[in-house]
This record gives C-alpha cells, structure tokens and sequence, in this order.
C-alpha cells in the first residue's frame, strides 16, 4: 500500500537500489580485486555489450556526455569560423561545447509536437560554414531522423541522445542513426552509473579511431601525440557498475512507458483532457520517457501547488539557450525562436521513473483536479 501523505519525488535512485544492489556490489568487487581503475577490461567490456544493445559498430566509453559532445565535435575538428545547427530548447551542454571549440552554435527552432529539432529550419540555416548539425532526442523521443538527413546532406549528425538511450527510430537505435552519438551516464539518466560516464557510438570506423584516440590526448601509441584531444576517459568503476545495470534497462523502459500510458488515461478519465496537453508519441519515434512532459496553463502556480502537496515535477528547461546571458554575444533576441520560448513557459516534467506506483501517479493527477477544477 502506498502512503496517501507520502512525498512523490521528481525521482528516486534508492527505490532501484534494492533491485540493483546484488549486482552491482558483486560488480565492484571485480574491480576492486584488479585494482585497475581508467579504461582496462571492464570499459572493453561495456563498449562490446553497449555496442550489440544499440546494434551500432563502434563504442566507445567517456566521462561524461558532456565530454562526448565535446569529443564528437573535436574528432569532426570543428573550430573557429565554424558553425554548428542545434536548437536553443535543450541542456546547456548541447551548445556549450560548441562555443568552448571556438565555433558558433547557429540556432533554429524546435517543432511543438516533439520539441525536437525542426529539419526544415536545418535546411533554412545551412550555410558553407556549417560543420555539423547536433538534434537531441529530447526527452527521450527520436527527432524526424529522415527529414533531417535529407537536409543535412553530407554534413555530419551528432546525435545528443543523452535521454534517449533505448530508444529505437523505426527499430533503429537513436546513436547509431548519424555520423556520432553522444550518451550520458548521468546518474538521473535512463541508464545511470554512480558519477559521470558517457558514450561515443559511431559505424564510421575511421572516425572511431579518432574518437579514441581523442579520448586520450590524442595519443597513439603511448606518448606519440598526432592532435590535441582531452583526458575523456571512463572509469572501471561506473563501467562495471553500468554492466551490471544495462540488463535492467529495457524492463525500466517498459515501466516508464506504462507510467506515461496510465498518466494519458488518468487526464482523459479527470477530465483534465484540454487543459494538460500529454506528450504526443509521434510515430515510429521510441518515445523511452527520459522525462514525461506535459504542457499547461499557470505552470508555475501547478509547480507551486503540486510542491505544496509534496509532488516533485521540474522545469526542462526555463530559459531557451538564445536567452541565456553567456550566449548574449550570438546576438539573438527574444522572439527569435517563438516554439522554444513558448515550451519555456508551459512545460512541466510530471514523475515518471520505473519505480513510481499507480497510486502515486493517481494522486499526482487527482492534484492536479484540485489546482485546475477546484475539486
Ligand atoms: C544530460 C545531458 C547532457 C550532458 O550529459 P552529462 O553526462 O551530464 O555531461 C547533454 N545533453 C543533454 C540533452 C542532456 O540531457
């Protein structure tokens, strides 16, 4: 039975920790018995399982999904002059790594049905300087991977899919769909380690020696440097330990999946049907519910009120990245992307990891009645 006054959290790690815990305790052991702890055999070994589960050729574990942003856009040397298309609607890293390369992220907008990147607004900005193009499966739904390949041409995708790792595009792997993909082992993640951790994917292999090779100062063979890369490495540690989670992680998928189902009943069944817009699950896109994101009106007196009833939801993002004071120098204003502005204002991130009850999703909705219908 669930406790009708409990606190539902946005998320809670411990409630995975109790079916985790055997497998990952024995996990650790392995290493702590080696006692190599940067890249080694565990790393090797979670590349190889990582690479049949996302049915891609090449993987390759870094530190952070940041890291593998940074990596990808290093490895395609994108640099000064150049210019690379994302959407201003996303984690600041996205954009972040660009700047940090010396190159200017060049906006477009995002479509409202998936807040995902608009491929016609690709094509738009394309120019003889556009070294890459960077869509995020947001939330963990594909982007149009089609349409966008047609617009980018032979210019290089860098899949963010650093919500998005399970999810399958028409039965493809978002990371195995452009030239690279980026994952995140974030903690919160779908597939999280117990720090930082990421993932490079690519079937390019080529490109994935570079990428490795980048990983480590650009180093090959020991101490013979041909470029500058970075210290991108991933630990033992968080490669064990995600080993033994990655098992898990479709039945997660699954769960959320129910999650977001029993959410988009719940509003039909209130009626609420009208006032909350749930996600639309576009077709063929795998929608892995990273996060489960409804759109409504007063959003930020809901937030209010459903904290006031001890309901975590959460805010992804409140600021479009073109609004963002350390990118006032790209010279963008207000009203330059209007769908990603108005996603600002009306998102809200509703609880939907694998572990929350029907009755805390019951009385999530059952809150949200009481704020919209007074009852
Ligand atoms: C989490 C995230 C990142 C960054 O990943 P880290 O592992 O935290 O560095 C980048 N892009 C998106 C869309 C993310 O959600």
């Amino acid at each position: 039975m669930v406790n009708e006054t409990a606190p539902i959290p946005l998320f809670d790690l411990k409630r995975q920790w109790r079916q985790v815990e055997a497998d990952v305790r024995a996990a650790l052991e392995r290493v702590f018995a080696t006692q190599q702890f940067i890249l080694g055999p565990e790393v090797a070994a979670l590349e190889k399982e990582c690479q049949e589960y996302l049915g891609v050729e090449h993987a390759i574990g870094v530190s952070s999904g940041t890291d593998a942003l940074l990596a990808a856009l290093m490895a395609l040397n994108v640099g000064p002059g150049d210019e690379v298309i994302t959407t201003p609607f996303t984690f600041f890293a996205t954009a972040g790594v660009v700047v940090r390369l010396g190159a200017r992220p060049v906006f477009v907008d995002i479509r409202p049905d998936d807040f995902n990147i608009d491929p016609a607004a690709v094509a738009a900005a394309l120019t003889p300087r556009t070294r890459a193009i960077i869509p995020i499966h947001l939330f963990g739904q594909a982007a149009d991977m089609d349409a966008l390949r047609e617009a980018a041409g032979h210019v290089p995708i860098v899949e963010d899919c650093c919500q998005s790792i399970g999810c399958r595009y028409h039965g493809v792997s978002t990371g195995a769909l452009g030239t690279v993909g980026c994952f995140s082992f974030f903690p919160t993640k779908n597939l999280g380690a117990f720090g930082d951790g990421g993932l490079l994917t690519t079937n390019d292999a080529e490109l994935a020696q570079r990428l490795r090779d980048t990983r480590v100062h650009g180093m090959r063979p020991r101490y013979v440097h041909h470029f500058v890369g970075g210290n991108f490495r991933l630990d033992a540690m968080q490669a064990a330990i995600l080993r033994a989670k990655l098992p898990y992680l479709d039945g997660w998928i699954a769960r959320r999946r129910e999650g977001a189902a029993h959410y988009g009943r719940l509003f039909t069944e209130v009626g609420l049907e009208g006032i909350v817009m749930p996600p639309p699950e576009l077709a063929g896109r795998g929608h892995v519910y990273h996060q489960y994101v409804v759109r409504v009106p007063q959003r930020d007196a809901l937030r209010e009120f459903l904290a006031g009833r001890g309901i975590g939801s959460e805010v992804y993002y409140p600021i479009a990245l073109h609004q963002q004071a350390c990118f006032a120098s790209l010279g963008y204003k207000s009203g330059d992307f209007p769908e990603s502005e108005r996603a600002t204002d009306e998102v809200l991130a509703l609880p939907i990891f694998p572990e929350v009850e029907a009755a805390e999703r019951e009385r999530v909705v059952a809150a949200m009645v009481e704020f919209y219908l007074g009852s």
